[in-house]
This record gives structure tokens, C-alpha cells and sequence, in this order.
């Protein structure tokens, strides 16, 4: 079965195409203009659009319509739905979906995080449509996107403060680029390719594990006797079952009209990748939001269950979102693309200052911005990014900004050449080489045409992310503006801001292996932060510069940050505490009672051999009940302080510094009794069984 994308692409969005055939041609025209430009949506248009969109959902099938928002935290879409149908009247029921149904939505919505915005007593939220991002159908329902804030206007959401910040570079950076000449340009608009990493496992199997169910990762598991050494299963050959998978997924994501490119293995056994084509930001948050959506329920019926958390089995690889994003003018230039000759390229370095100044003054920001409670487990270990944030230029860019910092002069710059690849075989084409090697151990990584961050937790939106580096470079650009555009001799203003800008933030660059402990040591001589939980991260959202920052910009009042500390605290200790109730509850109802039976068939069969035989040799089962019977006893002991630790705990810190340490500590003596009691006795699949058979 295999299908054409050029005649399902698409084919379920009400998108431009749709709105201009079915669109009276003044409507259609005042939809591209907001589309494009905002601007306020005035009732009577809405209710033609409502009317069209209606008419297009139901003979796609839909009976029901939705508005789709994301909640802050929540990071599968919610949504509530609504039916078409009307009121009856005189027996009749009309199909009924209004330009107030389309412009504004009131979930009942007390039950999300609000972190204090929202009094449950005072629980309304409101949901905005957005225009700019397209309605569809899915699943027998119209979806609309929207923003979704608070009675009092304070965001609610990860899209309105990514759509504030959006603006927010747009301006700064049309005013940037305004002063290298560029006076056509209006817009610049932030681009966004997510790279979305998962792992597959069987559903039975799946089900059988309480962890994988309620937590979302494996709380307890032996290591299988081959993990990911031979990797082996990257860019593997894909198996039957996966293969059917993704080509459903394929499928479902194209008639949502999001174009996915590439699928393939990644390292860990059961590990795979999937990413759309970039797009502006905004547009790839919904598609980042509804390609997870649709890799879960593809899973389920396919017989499997997708795992999007960042560490689903210890000692393998995590899974990450490399977010891979650039700047770019409405008259096509990308801002982060050095051309032929970056060392004369003044307005690219002048970029590049910029972002060195951004990243290295708000690292800590980003750190928080882009990770949840999983990813502590990742960064750090196996192929993730450190939790040091430093920026990776790759050789030739590497060379040119170590000059600026030794102070060479600007006429006397290296040129960085983009060299040729020859393979030296004669049937071989000779390739252009990509103008920056593949650094895999750098968080944030320049990567030819745009920069790639690699620490965005899978699980988690990619809104707060892309929200912290766009206002970050307005932040920048808006500096260099000030300080640039009333210079009497412009490039010479413009030579020496890049230098004392690079100069002074040269600490954030780092070229070498991330992952080594000397550049941990180094980036501490440096004065770079390694904060190794997102609990001792949170708190960057309300530091000074972040709060200066993003009140200038209009992106996030404080109240709203304070709001979003809290609710990212919170949402710490809750996924802990379930972590931990499920250890519990996993410990006390199935390994301990496995443990105590398979002990016991061990004890029966010494008395039995030595009863059948008084001289028999039972050392062996003399040496497994000994040690089975010392590893229960100090499972036992483990389990009475992680339910004791867990009574006590309260606030994210505490979850973090006295749960966490007696989680671990409950794993160690079950994974041990994993390799040592009876197969059959087992209750639960295996790290092997999960990872290997799909
Ligand atoms: P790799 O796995 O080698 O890093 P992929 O092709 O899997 O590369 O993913 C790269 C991602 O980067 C894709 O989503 C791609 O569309 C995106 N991308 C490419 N160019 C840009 C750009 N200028 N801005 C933002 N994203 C981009
Ligand atoms: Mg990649």
C-alpha cells in the first residue's frame, strides 16, 4: 500500500488553497492579509469563515468541532468537543457552528496549571482563535487552533507568548537588518525544524509494565545482555511492523498537511526519529504538538505504544527534540548563513555576536526552558548534550571568531573555505563539504545555515524553547540597534561592536567534545553553569534579566513568569510523586511477592534434595537463597524509607534531593534480583523483551 503525497497532502486542513475555492474572494483576500499581518478579526468575517470551514468539516465527515489549545505544561494538545448540532427546534436539528463558535471557546478548564493565575473559584480561560495557523479535521472532528489565556489576559498557554516573541524578533530584527541595507525587508521571521525522537515497544508488553504505563519510563530493569554497543540499529534496516507504522504515520501527517521527511533508527534498540520540514515557528509548534499526538495513537493501533519520555530505559540512550531554527528576512535572506566569504559577510558576524551575547547571557534560561523532569536523567549521559550551555561553530566559523577575539585586524580575517570531499575513487562524484563537521556533543550547534539546540526535552513543547531564543536575539539585535544606527561611519560602528561584543562573550563558545570531564572543569574556570537539575533551573524564569527582558519585549509580564516558575515546580514534584507511588506500589504488589515465592521454591528444593539424599551437594541453591534472601531483605528496607521519604516530601526540592536519592536506591537490590531469580517468576517483561521485540 503505498501512497501518493502530492494527492493526500493536505487534504484535511481548511487551508489557503480550500479557503479561496470555497471563500467569497473579499473574505478569502481579508484572511491572507491577517494571516500575514494580524490584526483584528471583526465578527462578520468570522461568520462567513465559520460557515465555509463548517460546510468543508462535515463532508470531510466531522460531527464535532474543537478548539485546540496548549496548555502550559500539558504538552499533548487539549481540547473539548463540542457538537454541531443545535438546539432542536420542532423536532429538527440544524448542524450550527457560528463566528462567535469560531473566534472565542471557554473551556471549563480549572483543572490546568495555572500556577496561581487562576483561582479554581474564578476558573475561566478563554480560548482565541488563531488565524494564522489552519483548521483541520482529524479523527471525524474540525480542530481549531487557538491561544488560550485567563479572565484577567495573562497567558495561559506555550503558543501566545511564542507568537508574542515572534513579533518580537520580527520587529528587532526588520530593524537589524535595515541598518546592513536591507530596507526591503519588513519581517523577520523565525524558522523552526523539530527533529522528534521516540521509542517503540510492544502494547502487551507495554501493559505489562506499570512504570511504562503510569510513569512513562522504566522505573526498575536489568540491563539486557545487549543494549546499544554494536550499534547496530542505527539507520538499520527497519522491521516489518515499524516500517507499516511509519508509513501510517506517514500518511496521517501528510493529509494534516505537515510535511514529514525523514524517518529512520536512531541509536538505542527501539529508538526512532521523525522531522517535518521546517517551518516558521508558531506553525511548527502545532505540527511538533500534533506529530506526538499522532505517533501515540498510531502506536495503539498498530499493537504498539509510542514512548515519548527523554529516558525511558536507563542505560541506553534518552530521546531529545533537536530544534533546529534560523532567522530569516521576508525577502529571503537567512540571517544565520555565513555565504561565501563570512569574514567579510559584516552583517553575519554581527548575527553572530549577537547570539553570543543572547546565549551566553541567558543560558541558563534556555537550560530551563528546554527540559522537564526526564530529561535530568539525559542530559549529560550517553549521546545527549551536557547541561553546560555552549555554542559549537564548527572549524571554519570557529576560526574566524577566534581571530576577532585575538583582535586581527577585519581586512586581515581568515577566509573560511568550504573545502570538496574526494571519496578518491574515480566512479565517485567529488561532494561539496557541509561547512561545519558534525558536532554531536554541543547543546547549541551552528550548523551550516542555522543553529541547532540540542537539549529540548522530547516530551515537552517546543514553545518556551523557541519563546526563549527568539526574545533573546530581539533582546540583541534591539542593542546593537542603539548602539549602531546613529553612527557617523556605519561599518566601522558595526566592526568594533562585533568585536567587543565576541570579546566579551568569547566564554560561550566551545569547540571541543562536550561530554569530557575536562570540559567541565574548564567550563567551570569559565564561569559557565552546570546546573544539573531543572529544579535548580526553574528560578532563571524570574531572574532580573529574564524578567527585564521579556516585559521590554511585551512577551511575558512577570506575574506570568512567576506563574510559569510555579507551575514547572509543581509539575516537578507531581511527576516525581507518581514515579514514586509506582515504585511503591510496583515493590510491594509484584517483585517483593516474586522474590518471596521463587525463595521459597528455592528452600523447598534443599529440604527436598536433602531429604531424598543426605548427602547431596545444595550449595547452589544454599548460595542463591542466601543471596536472594539478603537482596529482599534490603529491598524490604529500601521500600519502608522511599514510603517514608515520600510521606515527608513536599515541594519540588524536597522531591528532588530526598525521593529521587531513595528511588534510586529501592532499583539497585530488584535490578540485582532480576538476575538471579527464575525466569517464570519474573513479573514484569524484561529490558530485553521491550527493547527487542517489537
Ligand atoms: P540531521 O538529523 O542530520 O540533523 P535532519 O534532516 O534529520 O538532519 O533534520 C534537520 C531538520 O532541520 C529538518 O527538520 C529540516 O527541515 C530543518 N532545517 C533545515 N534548514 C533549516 C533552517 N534554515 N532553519 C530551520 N530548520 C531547518
Ligand atoms: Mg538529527
Amino acid at each position: 500500500m503505498s501512497v501518493n503525497v502530492a494527492e493526500v497532502f493536505g487534504q484535511d486542513v481548511f487551508n489557503e488553497a480550500v479557503m479561496k475555492e470555497r471563500l467569497p474572494e473579499i473574505t478569502y483576500k481579508q484572511m491572507l492579509k491577517l494571516m500575514d499581518e494580524g490584526g483584528d478579526v471583526t465578527l462578520e468575517l468570522a461568520d462567513i469563515v465559520a460557515k465555509a470551514m463548517k460546510e468543508w468539516a462535515i463532508e470531510k465527515g466531522a460531527t464535532h468541532y474543537t478548539h485546540i489549545f496548549q496548555p502550559y505544561v500539558v504538552s499533548i494538545g487539549a481540547e473539548k468537543h463540542d457538537s454541531f448540532a443545535d438546539i432542536p427546534q420542532g423536532g429538527k436539528i440544524e448542524n450550527s457552528f457560528s463566528g462567535k463558535d469560531l473566534m472565542m471557546g471557554e473551556p471549563d478548564a480549572s483543572s490546568f496549571p495555572s500556577g496561581g493565575l487562576r483561582a479554581t473559584c474564578s476558573a475561566r480561560g478563554y480560548t482565541a482563535w488563531d488565524v494564522a495557523s489552519p483548521a483541520y479535521v482529524k479523527d471525524g472532528i474540525l480542530c481549531i487552533p487557538t491561544a488560550f489565556c485567563s479572565y484577567t489576559g495573562d497567558s495561559l498557554d506555550t503558543k501566545t507568548p511564542l507568537l508574542k516573541s515572534v513579533d518580537a524578533v520580527s520587529r528587532a530584527g526588520a530593524r537589524f537588518v535595515k541598518m546592513f541595507g536591507n530596507t526591503e525587508a519588513k519581517k523577520v521571521r523565525s524558522y523552526v525544524g523539530p527533529e522528534q525522537e521516540y521509542f517503540i515497544v510492544n502494547r502487551e508488553k507495554y501493559l505489562g509494565r506499570p512504570d511504562l504505563v503510569y510513569a512513562g519510563r522504566t522505573l526498575f530493569g536489568a540491563p539486557a545482555p545487549k543494549g546499544q554497543e554494536m550499534e547496530d540499529q542505527y539507520f538499520g534496516p527497519l522491521k516489518t511492523k515499524i516500517a507499516e507504522f511509519m508509513a501510517d504515520v506517514d500518511e496521517q501527517l501528510w493529509k494534516l498537511g505537515i510535511t514529514v521527511k525523514t524517518q529512520h533508527n536512531e541509536v538505542a534498540p527501539g529508538q526512532h526519529e521523525i522531522a517535518p520540514i521546517f517551518s516558521p515557528s508558531d506553525a511548527a509548534l502545532d505540527s511538533n504538538l500534533l506529530v506526538m499526538d499522532v505517533l501515540k495513537s498510531t502506536a495503539t493501533k498498530h499493537g504498539l505504544a509510542c514512548l515519548l519520555h527523554e529516558k525511558p530505559f536507563a542505560g541506553v540512550n534518552g530521546s531529545g527534540k533537536h530544534n533546529n531554527w534560523s532567522l530569516g528576512t521576508d525577502n529571503g535572506v537567512n540571517l544565520f548563513k555565513p555565504g561565501k566569504e563570512p569574514n567579510k559577510n559584516l552583517q553575519f558576524l554581527c548575527v553572530l555576536a549577537c547570539l553570543m551575547e543572547a546565549v551566553k547571557k541567558h543560558s541558563l534560561l534556555l537550560r530551563a526552558a528546554a527540559s522537564n523532569a526526564g530529561n535530568d536523567h539525559r542530559l549529560g549521559a550517553n549521546e545527549a548534550p551536557p547541561a553546560i550551555i555552549s555554542i559549537y561553530m564548527g572549524d571554519q566559523l570557529g576560526e574566524i571568531v577566534d581571530a576577532i577575539v585575538r583582535g586581527v585586524p577585519f581586512d586581515e580575517l581568515p577566509c573560511a573555505h568550504v573545502g570538496t570531499l574526494d571519496l578518491g575513487v574515480s566512479t565517485l562524484p567529488v561532494l561539496p563539504k557541509d561547512p561545519t563537521d558534525r558536532n554531536r556533543t554541543s547543546p547549541f550547534a551552528f550548523t551550516g545555515n542555522r543553529f541547532e539546540f540540542r537539549m529540548v526535552a522530547s516530551s515537552v513543547s517546543i514553545g518556551d524553547a523557541n519563546t526563549v531564543m527568539n526574545s533573546m536575539m530581539a533582546e540583541a539585535f534591539t542593542k546593537a540597534c542603539d548602539a549602531l544606527e546613529d553612527a557617523e561611519d556605519f561599518e566601522k560602528a558595526a566592526v568594533d561592536y562585533i568585536y567587543k561584543t565576541m570579546k566579551e562573550n568569547q566564554d560561550i563558545v566551545f569547540n571541543g567534545d562536550g561530554y569530557s570531564n575536562e570540559w567541565v572543569e574548564e567550563a567551570a574556570r569559565r564561569g559557565l553553569p552546570n546546573v544539573k537539575s531543572i529544579v535548580d533551573a526553574i528560578p532563571a524564569y524570574v531572574s532580573d534579566s529574564s524578567v527585564e527582558m521579556f516585559e521590554k519585549l511585551g512577551v511575558m509580564t512577570k506575574r506570568e513568569l512567576e506563574a510559569r516558575k510555579e507551575i514547572k515546580l509543581e509539575e516537578y514534584a507531581g511527576l516525581i510523586n507518581i514515579e514514586a507511588r509506582t515504585m511503591v506500589d510496583m515493590a510491594s504488589k509484584l517483585y517483593v511477592p516474586a522474590v518471596i515465592s521463587f525463595v521459597n521454591r528455592v528452600a523447598a528444593s534443599m529440604s527436598t534434595v536433602r531429604t531424598a539424599c543426605a548427602s547431596a551437594d545444595v550449595s547452589a541453591q544454599e548460595t542463591i537463597l542466601l543471596e536472594a534472601s539478603s537482596l529482599l531483605a534490603e529491598t524490604q528496607k529500601a521500600l519502608d524509607s522511599l514510603k517514608a521519604v515520600l510521606e515527608a516530601a513536599e515541594g519540588a526540592k524536597s522531591y528532588h534531593d530526598t525521593v529521587l536519592p531513595a528511588m534510586i536506591a529501592l532499583r539497585e537490590p530488584i535490578d540485582r534480583l532480576e538476575n538471579i531469580v527464575d525466569k517464570d517468576f519474573w513479573p514484569v517483561p524484561t529490558y530485553g523483551e521491550l527493547m527487542f521485540e517489537v
